[in-house]
């Protein structure tokens, strides 16, 4: 059995659309609660742990940055302290923000780490309390998640395009979209090959490709739905957010393919699905 943290997130749900999974919500494991999350594990006894769970809000993380370094950097830790103990696998999400977000290179695994948020942050600690527990693990980095759940730039395109039509949209940044489905998938796929092969513990990129701005996702996401929105495409200093985001979300995802064989996603595909699962017609 596979014990899933954050079964109400984007790539909690699909998770739980797949194979033999316990999904455990906020109810059954609070990471503002550490200990309580290690002893969650010792208890259900899993033969791998996947955490899903996360304080995602950015923006909200400058101003609650204690919480947020608990639930981001603490209880990962004890997670995977637990799943040392265990010797069970931990397969932990995290994100490009551990990066300062310059240059235009795709981000390699051993690039220095410089986070420029609060957010990014506390993922960094999350990862360095997971690489010193002793567990074998993966720290699987990704970014601009999307699927048809919960709160994401298609979703709020497709909001945004309800009462308006026109847009500005910052082109500055650029990543690559990576839909939830195909990250739970490499999750599992992951944690099988860390159970088979404890040696490909590590750090690991995963994100869609092409790379693509703001504006370029947003005008390919209105093609897909067929809505005729004008947009007008601005640098992120037009746009100004509580917490600094990185320009360049590029990554290097070549080791990922090496060690797992897990592909880049097309997030072309992966919009279309997304699209179809929320009825949203072209
Ligand atoms: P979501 O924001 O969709 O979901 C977050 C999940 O974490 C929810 O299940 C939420 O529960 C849970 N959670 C938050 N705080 C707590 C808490 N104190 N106790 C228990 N559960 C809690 O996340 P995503 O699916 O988008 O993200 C998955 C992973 O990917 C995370 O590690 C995130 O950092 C990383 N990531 C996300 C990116 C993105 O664009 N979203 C980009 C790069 C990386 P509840 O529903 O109760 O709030």
């Amino acid at each position: 059995m596979i014990l899933v943290f954050g079964k109400t997130g984007q790539v909690g749900i699909e998770l739980r659309r797949r194979g033999d999974i316990v999904g455990l919500g906020r109810g059954q494991a609070d990471l503002s609660n550490p200990s309580a999350c290690a002893d969650t594990i010792r208890a259900h006894a899993p033969l791998v742990v996947i955490n899903a769970a996360a304080y995602t809000a950015v923006d909200r993380a400058e101003e609650d940055e204690e919480l947020a370094t608990i639930v981001n950097g603490d209880a990962p830790t004890a997670m995977a302290q637990a799943c040392a103990e265990l010797s069970i696998p931990f397969v932990h999400i995290s994100t490009d923000y551990v990066f300062d977000g310059m240059g235009y290179s795709p981000w390699q695994v051993t690039d220095a780490t410089a986070p420029q948020n609060a957010y990014g942050r506390s993922k960094l600690t999350g990862e360095e309390g997971i690489c010193n527990s002793g567990a074998t693990y993966a720290i699987l980095r990704t970014s601009w998640v999307i699927s048809a759940h919960g709160t994401n730039f298609v979703k709020t395109m497709l909001r945004l395009s309800e009462t308006g039509d026109a847009l500005s949209i910052v082109a500055d940044q650029i990543g690559g979209p990576t839909p939830a489905r195909d990250i739970a998938a490499a999750c599992l796929q992951i944690a099988e090959q860390l159970q088979q092969d404890p040696s490909k513990s590590g750090t690991y990129h995963f994100s869609g490709a092409p790379n693509v701005s703001w504006a370029h996702f947003a005008s390919e996401i209105f093609n897909q739905a067929a809505r005729r929105i004008q947009i007008t495409t601005i640098p992120t200093r037009n746009y100004p957010t509580l917490a600094v985001r990185p320009l360049n979300s590029r990554m290097d995802c070549r080791e990922t393919k090496q060690a797992f064989g897990l592909e880049q996603p097309n997030w072309r595909l992966g919009l279309q699905q997304i699209l179809k699962d929320l009825e949203v017609t072209a």
